[in-house]
């Protein structure tokens, strides 16, 4: 059976109703590894989740009061175990927080928590083993992955017939102190771990049909791309495209992993198919 590795952005969990929708799609055999970011806006002027723990991380330093936004954080989280009929008893996890930023804050520990969070209770409701990816994402102080390292980790952690939930956009260094990717990186998450497992694909699903030629907010001619190459890809998201976290070519490109991105809220629509030049080569050829 193939191996997808399958990671769901924000606003593909910002609330029950959404994660409804992941349910439905991790229910298919072959998606294995599920890889979760922390929830999103559930609309326009709501907050990330990662977005309130940056505040509660900056108020915190300063020695000011950050019961607000981590109030918000925990209800969100209480809200979506709730609707989800999830039984998890997290304060103890909220205690551990509180500690942290009460007598020494840690910038990469406190924004991983909306990940860690969100992957305990979507294994939860999934009924998938939970993975913390400090188990076995080993990571430099500057951010990049031993994949050597992180794979004698993962094998150990994982069984050819075992269903997972790993969070997203953070691992730790050799020292176990946790380490946060840029921005966007549970995509970066979802690719190395792609990369352990040797899968044949990586969806990337997110909230759009998948890569535009041009920005749909701005123009109406804008088109979906349904097949590129992995260095069209990352251009384009070195060039700006919030689509994709660029960082993640790179560990699908070297094993040739087909990246498919995925509307979660559009399944008809198959997104757009990230592969190596050999692969579009050889479809020209067969015309
Ligand atoms: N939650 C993190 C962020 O908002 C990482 C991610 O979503 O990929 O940047």
């Amino acid at each position: 059976m193939n191996t997808f590795v399958s990671k769901f952005g924000g606003t593909s969990l910002a609330s029950s109703k959404e994660i409804r929708h992941v349910e439905q799609i991790a229910s298919k055999l072959e998606r294995r590894f599920v890889v979760v970011s922390a929830p999103g806006k559930r609309f326009g002027n709501d907050e990330k989740i990662t977005d309130l723990l940056i505040e509660c991380f900056d108020r915190a330093s300063k020695r000011l009061d950050f019961s607000k936004p981590f109030n918000k954080i925990k209800e969100r989280y209480i809200e979506i175990a709730t609707d989800l009929g999830v039984n998890v008893n997290l304060d103890a996890e909220f205690g551990a927080i509180k500690m942290n930023l009460n007598f020494d804050p840690n910038y990469d520990y406190i924004l991983s928590r909306g990940e860690y969070l969100s992957a305990i209770i979507i294994a939860k409701f999934l009924h998938r083993k939970f993975i913390d990816p400090s188990q076995f994402m080993i990571m430099s102080n500057g951010g990049r992955v031993n994949l050597k390292q992180s794979k004698i980790l993962f094998d150990k952690l994982v069984s050819d017939d075992g269903y997972y939930v790993i969070a997203g956009f953070y691992g730790r260094t050799k020292k176990g102190e946790i380490k946060t990717f840029s921005r966007g990186g549970s995509d970066i998450t979802g690719a190395v771990v792609a990369n352990l497992a040797s899968a044949q694909k990586y969806e990337n699903f997110t909230d759009v049909d998948g890569v535009f030629d041009a920005d749909p907010n701005f123009t109406k001619l804008a088109k979906k791309i349904d097949i590129m190459t992995y260095d069209e890809m990352y251009k384009m998201a070195k060039s700006g495209a919030k689509v994709l976290h660029p960082d993640c070519i790179k560990y699908l490109r070297s094993k040739n992993i087909a990246l498919n991105i995925r509307n979660t809220f559009n399944l008809v629509d198959f997104g757009t198919l990230v592969v190596g030049e050999n692969y579009i080569k050889k479809l020209e050829k067969k015309g």
